[in-house]
């Protein structure tokens, strides 16, 4: 059947009337033969399954069961009355109730006759009823052709008031399949089909409405989520292709003097496998002669800053300038000082820029970066303003990359007469899963090891009402010389509340903590700017053991001595902001522990990331656990990617058709960059369409 022929408005189908048209496309945006055909079911049914009464659970799935009415009676109510039968099988008892059509029900149901019943139970007073139900005489059930797994299709209260039931819809779809001889135009190719042993495409709509076998549906189920992703990521990387052939880049070709020597000499640590590898993916990208937009991914403490490094290095060697970009002055100060150790090593300058450099000491910077005597420039947000020119811009790193927003990245791309490559760093894991779909026009590396030695922290759950041990041990681990973290969360609509929390929890540290055997850092989000530098510097130099704080300390700030962290009221952090909390700790050599401090009562979701966080220390296991709880809707970025639009595909459930599907693009592309060959035509005719009307399954039928 052609694609023009699904093209027909619904309204030429046998059943649909110009009322229901109306109520399809306002309920269901259904236009068309098309939107009806692609209209999947949400859930199936199983009838082959009978249940026992006595196996009857308190949740609302459908289920069939055989038995008997016993009696039947009238029940009085407030408004109007209700029809109550009982119904029993051999292994126990429920109600069965009308509160419309009772008349015909009284005088059509034949007691102590065998039925066989089908519809969703509640559970009240002990027994479980079932409002309503779909019923047949056992004796009819068995004569009559069955389709095993009924489909349940999308339904809305509008809808079901209009009369346009489940099994209307699935009249309808019946028409549909007679109308157009159930004949569809195949639409992957006969190698896909081949290699991944797939459903053609006219079988797999078939047993997505009718399946004849829950084995034919998984495989029409696979096929058509197969197809879904397929296209979703060769718009990805024929995007990121092209990209790479109309973006040219500056060629970094020569792995130069200053990379070999400090490499070869100067590296303070061996570098981890991960560090290597995502190095040499880097190089290879600088040298491509193709502008870098790679997302460096390493949870905290991955040693992402000596990854920066090296690719300054490559930038300098070739002889552009690079700029380190931070969110903040406190950690532009401290990559500043980290990097400047590491450069000093083999004589390289680096300066730094930030909103407190006074204008005195800016103009000269200005005036060495545009003539090139700066080669390596780190600092915030004041790189961008308009004043900084560059003389060569050859490579721009953005640390954190979720505090800066797009427009700003944009602004340093147009900083240069050529964009500068760009590399992106952030410890905020995105879930591969996630990562694959929404930056698939990204390349992406990722830092999947810590350096050796780490010891991992150790999370621990514990009650408010045990806080006199929790402050014993903070007493112990200051003898020991250690530094404390004590966080509050921070929330915008109950800042008043939350502001108070903060410092009622100050005053009581304070006391149990008093000076000068203690000396406490306060950090807050309604102190200036410069109070709250002074109070985190005077955490980092070690003059107090206590930082009390809001998660302004959640960003990047390197502490190593610090090796406690408690969070008050954990349950209020969601699990990502957990994360990066406890990734403050662990930076050095001692052993480090993260408290999360609860009241006892506690969602079953709070309880589900408490324990994660004790579980594991890994920033990816953790990612996925909170996609699951929050669905990818709240993780940012995937609001505007269109990947939530998905049909049939689940983003989360379906990981590995996910990947199968990636992989396959990617070797398709591979071979066929251009989609020229023959047998690449009809995913070359869908892909223009699906570039030309932006909706998938508008055309892949
Ligand atoms: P992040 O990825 O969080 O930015 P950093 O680059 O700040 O991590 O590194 C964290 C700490 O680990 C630093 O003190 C750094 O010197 C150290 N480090 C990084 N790589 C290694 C390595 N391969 N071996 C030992 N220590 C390392
Ligand atoms: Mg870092």
């Amino acid at each position: 059947m052609t694609a023009n022929f699904l093209q027909t408005p619904i309204t030429y189908l046998k059943g649909v009337g110009p009322g229901r048209a109306e109520t399809l496309q306002g309920e269901l945006g259904i236009y068309t033969y098309q939107d009806l055909l692609n209209l999947f079911p949400n859930r199936y049914i199983d009838k082959t399954q009978y249940y026992k009464i006595a196996q009857l659970q308190r949740s609302n799935a459908d289920v069939q069961i055989v038995g008997k009415i016993i009696n039947i009676k009238t029940i009085d109510q407030k408004k109007g009355k209700r029809l109550v039968a009982t119904f029993i099988d051999e292994t126990g008892k429920m109600e069965l109730v009308w509160f419309r059509g009772q008349k015909w029900i009284r005088e059509n149901l034949k007691l102590n006759t065998p039925y066989v019943i089908f519809g969703k139970c509640n559970f009240y007073g002990g027994i479980f009823s079932m409002p309503h139900p779909e019923m047949e005489l056992l004796q009819e059930h068995k004569n009559s052709l069955k389709i095993a797994m009924q489909p349940i299709y999308p339904s809305s209260e509008k809808l079901s008031s209009r009369g346009i039931t489940n099994r209307v819809i699935s009249k309808l779809v019946q028409q549909l399949f007679i109308e157009t001889k159930a004949n569809f135009s195949e639409t992957l190719s006969e190698n896909l089909l081949e290699q991944l042993k797939l459903l053609p495409k006219s079988e797999s709509l078939l047993n997505i409405h009718f399946p004849k076998s829950q084995d034919l549906l998984a495989k029409a189920q696979f096929r058509l989520k197969f197809e879904e992703l397929f296209y979703i990521q060769m718009q990805l990387l024929i995007k990121n292709l092209l990209h790479k052939k109309k973006i040219k880049g500056f060629n970094f070709n020569q792995v130069g003097q200053l990379f070999n020597e400090f490499y070869k000499n100067h590296l303070p640590f061996e570098l981890t496998n991960a560090q290597k590898r995502v190095i040499k993916e880097i190089r290879h990208d600088l040298g491509s002669n193709a502008q870098m937009n790679r997302l460096l991914q390493g949870d905290v403490g991955s040693g992402k800053t000596i990854v920066a490094v090296m690719a300054i290095l490559l930038a300098v060697d070739n002889g552009y300038q690079a700029c380190l970009m931070a969110p903040t002055e406190i950690l532009a100060n401290q990559h500043y000082t980290g990097i400047k150790e590491l450069l000093d090593t083999i004589g390289v300058r680096c300066s730094l820029l930030t909103g407190s450099v006074k204008k005195s000491a800016r103009k000269p910077i200005h005036e060495q970066l545009e003539n090139g005597e700066i080669k390596i420039l780190i600092g915030t947000h004041a790189l961008l303003e308009d004043k900084v020119k560059y003389k060569n811009l050859g490579l721009a790193i953005i640390d954190e990359q979720h505090r800066f927003g797009v427009a700003q990245r944009s602004k340093l791309w147009h900083k240069n007469k050529f964009p500068p490559h760009i590399l992106v760093m952030t410890a905020t894991p995105i879930p591969r899963t996630l990562a694959m779909s929404l930056y698939g026009d990204l390349d992406i590396s990722v830092i999947d090891e810590l350096p050796p030695g780490r010891k991992a922290i150790k999370t621990v759950h514990r009650y408010d009402s045990n806080r006199l041990k929790v402050f014993q041990f903070i007493r112990d681990e200051i003898k020991k010389g250690r530094q404390i973290y004590v966080v509050y969360p921070l929330i915008q609509e109950s800042e008043v509340l939350d502001y108070k929390d903060l410092m009622d929890g100050f005053e009581s540290i304070s006391r149990d903590f008093p000076l000068p055997d203690y000396q406490i850092s306060i950090v807050h989000g309604k102190m200036k700017p410069a109070d709250k530098d002074y109070e985190m510097e005077r955490f980092v130099k070690g003059e107090t053991q206590i930082m009390v704080a809001t998660t302004v300390i959640e960003v990047g700030v390197n502490v190593p001595n610090a090796s406690v962290m408690i969070i008050e009221s954990a349950e209020r952090f969601g699990l990502s902001q957990l994360h990066q909390l406890r990734g403050r700790v662990g930076r050095g050599a001692d052993q480090s522990y993260c408290i999360l401090m609860t009241g006892h009562k506690l969602s079953t979701e709070a309880k589900t990331r408490l324990e994660t966080m004790v579980r594991t220390n890994d920033g990816f296991e953790i990612a996925e656990v909170d996609l699951k709880l929050r669905g990818p809707g709240d993780i940012m970025g995937t609001q505007q990617s269109g990947v939530l639009n998905l049909k049939i595909a689940d983003i989360v459930k379906d990981n590995d058709i996910l990947k199968t599907a990636r992989y396959y693009a990617i070797q398709l592309l591979k071979d066929d960059p251009n989609l020229e060959k023959a047998e690449n035509k009809v995913i070359r005719n869908i892909y223009a369409q699906l570039i030309k009307y932006k909706n998938i399954w508008n055309y892949i039928s």
